[in-house]
């Protein structure tokens, strides 16, 4: 059972404050593009998992646990759990999504497991397991797992999971630079929270963040200028001040004519907006040749999430 999973970008995040529990209210508005891992799940006597570079990817998977840490493996545990089943499974991971590269890849993997184990360990017409369920199970492990299973383009509330699909018209054309070394989420946030509270903000916190009506429209209408002007991200300034050699990935891609420009969720990969499937071939191998950038993929989105193959 082999799962396709793709990658997200957001074309807006907003931070709201540090709430009580820890967490941020977001308005994240999620867009799923074409580069995509694959999970197989095989019968096998005990769960075990693999991760190897897609065939014809660079991607550097040093970085991703072989143990319950994985996200896929937790995934596995949690519709065994579910089904009341052994988890005898094993797992393959072909990773095309940089590590810890802002584009939630563990998050897809996790979203991957599930489906294919939910139908490898459940092969009745009407599975116990619903999309539903899965979705539900996907908030679990992770605030961006169920998007992975919706895909396209989605806005999401609270701390990103309640989704509501966004109306889009045609395809988007980007160009995603991945750096070397990856950045923890959990720290850029804690980076966005210190410059906000050095810079006096937290004294009196923003108010909740509201979707930028803009970019819906932009995305309503097709409209790639529009969409380019209106993307938005709180955590970029904080993945700036940790990786400051993003800054000049990012002009580089603005000088070589890119719609718009943003670090990638909480990066280090940078997303760049063109005009045309061509315009996003020249600008990836334009930008390719920049020292801080180590691989410049072209992408389209939004494209559909987890899906059997
Ligand atoms: P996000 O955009 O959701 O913040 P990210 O794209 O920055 O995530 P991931 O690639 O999801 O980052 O990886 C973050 C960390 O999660 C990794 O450093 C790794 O230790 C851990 N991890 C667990 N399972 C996986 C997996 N299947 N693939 C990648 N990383 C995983």
């Amino acid at each position: 059972m082999t799962v396709r999973v793709p990658a997200k970008v957001n074309l807006q995040l907003s931070v709201g404050p540090l709430r009580d529990d820890g967490y941020h209210d977001l308005v994240n508005v999620f867009h799923a593009v074409s580069l995509a891992d694959e999970v197989t799940a095989t019968p096998a006597a005990r769960l075990t998992v693999t991760v190897e570079a897609a065939p014809g990817s660079a991607v550097a998977v040093g970085g991703v646990p072989l143990d319950a840490d994985n996200l896929a493996v937790r995934a596995a545990l949690l519709v065994a759990e579910h089904l009341g089943v052994e988890p005898e499974a094993a797992l393959r991971i072909r990773k095309a999504i940089p590590v810890a590269g802002g584009m939630a890849g563990g998050s897809a993997d996790a979203a991957a497991a599930l489906v294919a184990c939910a139908r490898l360990w459940d092969d009745r017409e009407d599975p116990l397991l619903g999309r539903d369920d899965l979705l539900e199970l996907g908030a679990v492990l992770g605030s961006d797992v169920p998007f992975a299973l919706l895909g396209g383009t989605a806005v999401g509330l609270g701390r990103g999971e309640r989704l509501t699909p966004a109306l889009t018209r045609g395809t988007f054309h980007w160009v995603f630079a991945t750096a070397g070394g990856g950045l923890s989420t959990p720290v850029v946030y804690a980076e966005c929270d210190r410059l906000r509270e050095a810079n006096g903000e937290q004294a009196e916190p923003p108010g909740l963040p509201e979707v930028s009506e803009e970019l819906m429209t932009a995305l309503a209408t097709g409209d790639a200028k529009g969409l380019g002007a209106a993307l938005t991200n709180d955590l970029q300034a904080a993945a700036l001040e940790l990786r400051p050699s993003l800054r000049r990935t990012l002009t580089a891609g603005r000088d070589l004519g890119a719609l718009g420009s943003l670090v990638s969720g909480s990066g280090p990969t940078c997303a760049f907006l063109t005009e045309s499937a061509e315009h996003a071939a020249d600008l990836a191998a334009a930008l390719a040749g920049a020292d801080t950038v180590r691989e410049a993929l072209p992408a389209h989105g939004p494209v559909p999430g987890a899906v059997i193959i």
